[in-house]
């Protein structure tokens, strides 16, 4: 293929890709933004194909390779699993920017081709895309880990982590020009793995730090560094696409983060110096007897409830996606509806285990987008509410967020739906949330629990409506 269409394929493949970040942004476009990402991916493989003269085998064979791993992973993964899913695509993106880093820094032409100045700019993006890269990829793996529960939620906080953190900052700063000195008399490959090695770590302290509740900034700040490692990478080899498509990605995430720490009431630094969620007071370590007593209801009486009230709003949380209770939901609601009932959904922006998550749930269940509602539009309404049903949520219902200031998540805003009529959480038993605290709304006057998986009971409940 010519280069003058390779251009244009890279230009028409960011366009598509900015079409699909403009239709990620509203659920009734976001279908039609996925599929144009998909194209927009798919012209960017050709056209880097087609700009491949040598070693097709090789490129084959990676790219059979590496489609085959996805697609079976696409396959297998539950709905649930998503989260650690991206969190380890995020790890892949940064290993590439590091094997790439590597690749051109010991490419036997690059002496040849880069001289004087050109060869210290090209020094410092490669070096960057191997520093940011190392960092996504350890940090990532440490966000899988947390995500999946095989490591601990609660912060791992290093007596004076902050000059630690500092430190490998310094040394980073230092191993560069180390490393643009000894690179133009062909060495560097000392200072480079030793930066690797720290950056390695730096992703790992970094997340390791980061209290539980605190997880949707990581996985959205994680999200935004893969995409500066992909445009580094981008600057290393002189792709256009690359930087312009990793620049979407990261700035995009960054946004992102940005809006999290927002939903949550955190400041994006203190959350990335790590720390938050470390006190755990008395009230947010009372036990269960010490709150009092829960007031258990079948699925008959909750139906009688749902079939008295004129008002409801039902918050899902991350159970109802372990539940895949998300179908359920949607024909209880049309039940309701179909008897002029008002049904609303209320979204916390960190329901659920990723950015989206209930959202995705409840479109897979068609469920109409015009009731489903953000936290913020739908929190003054609570006091005219009937009934509102927790569905498998714990830590965005939880009022010790206002009450508690040594909880975990204090100033977390959450939904407050105990100022209605009633609320009926759903759920198996008394366990914690994902920050590990117990929750004042269950031992609530107005409060009733329906214990049980949460599709088990809707569908009880759906049988007795
Ligand atoms: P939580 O993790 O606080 O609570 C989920 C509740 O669901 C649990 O208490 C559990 O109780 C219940 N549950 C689990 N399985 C079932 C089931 N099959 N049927 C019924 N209930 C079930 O979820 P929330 O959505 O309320 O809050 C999200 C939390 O995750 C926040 O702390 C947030 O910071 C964090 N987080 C969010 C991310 C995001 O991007 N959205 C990313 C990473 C973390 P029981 O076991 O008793 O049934």
């Amino acid at each position: 293929m010519s280069e003058g269409i390779v251009t244009a394929s890279y230009v028409g493949a960011t366009i598509l890709f900015i079409l699909a970040l403009g239709g990620l942004s509203n659920q009734e476009t976001a279908r039609r933004g996925n599929l144009f990402g998909m194209i927009g991916m798919s012209v960017a493989l050709m056209a880097t194909m087609s700009a491949v003269t040598a070693n097709w085998e090789i490129l084959i064979v990676a790219l059979l390779i590496g489609a085959s791993i996805g697609l079976i992973l696409a396959k297998r993964v539950q709905m649930t699993e998503m989260p650690e899913l991206v969190a380890m695509l995020h790890s892949l993106v940064g290993l590439a920017a590091v094997l790439v880093g590597f690749a051109n820094f010991m490419d036997p032409e690059r002496l040849q081709h880069f001289t004087g100045i050109e060869l210290t700019i090209h020094d410092v993006e490669t070096y960057l895309g191997i520093l940011i890269g190392a960092i996504t990829l350890s940090g990532s793996i440490i966000a899988f880990g947390k995500l999946s529960g095989k490591i601990g939620g609660n912060p791992m906080l290093l007596p004076a982590r902050h000059w630690l953190n500092l430190g490998l900052l310094i040394a980073s700063v230092w191993y560069c020009i180390e490393f643009v000195n000894q690179s133009a008399s062909g060495g560097g490959l000392t200072p480079l793995l030793i930066m690797t090695g720290i950056a390695l770590l730096f992703g790992i302290h970094m997340v390791m730090a980061i209290g539980g509740a605190d997880m949707p900034v990581v996985v959205s700040m994680l999200n935004s560094y893969s995409g500066w490692a992909a445009s580094a990478t981008g600057f290393m080899l002189s792709n256009d696409l690359l930087i312009v498509t990793g620049a979407l990605v990261g700035s995009s995430g960054a946004i992102l983060s940005y809006i999290m720490c927002r939903a949550m009431n955190r400041k994006f630094i203190s959350v990335i110096a790590g720390g938050f969620g470390t006190t755990s007071g008395a009230g947010s370590a009372a036990s269960v007897e010490e709150q009092g007593e829960v007031i258990a209801l079948q699925a008959p009486e909750v139906a009688g409830l749902l079939l008295e009230s004129k008002e409801i709003m039902i918050i899902p949380g991350y159970g109802m996606a372990v539940a895949q209770a998300q179908h359920i939901v949607n024909e209880i609601t049309k039940t309701l509806r179909g008897k002029k009932i008002n049904v609303r959904f209320g979204i916390h922006p960190v329901a659920g285990r990723m950015p989206g998550h209930m959202n995705v749930l409840l479109a897979e269940a068609k469920v109409p987008y015009d009731i489903v509602f953000e936290m913020d539009e739908i929190n003054d309404d609570f006091p005219d509410i009937d009934v509102s049903i927790i569905i498998g949520a714990n830590d965005i219902v939880n009022p010790s967020a206002q009450t508690d200031p040594e909880s975990p998540i204090a100033g977390m805003p959450v939904m407050e739906c105990w100022k209605g009529k009633t609320t009926i959480v759903l759920k198996r038993g008394m366990a914690t949330g994902y920050a590990g605290v117990q929750n004042p709304l269950f031992f609530k006057e107005n409060t009733r629990m329906l214990f049980g998986d949460a599709r088990s009971s809707l569908d009880e409940v759906f049988k007795n409506l």
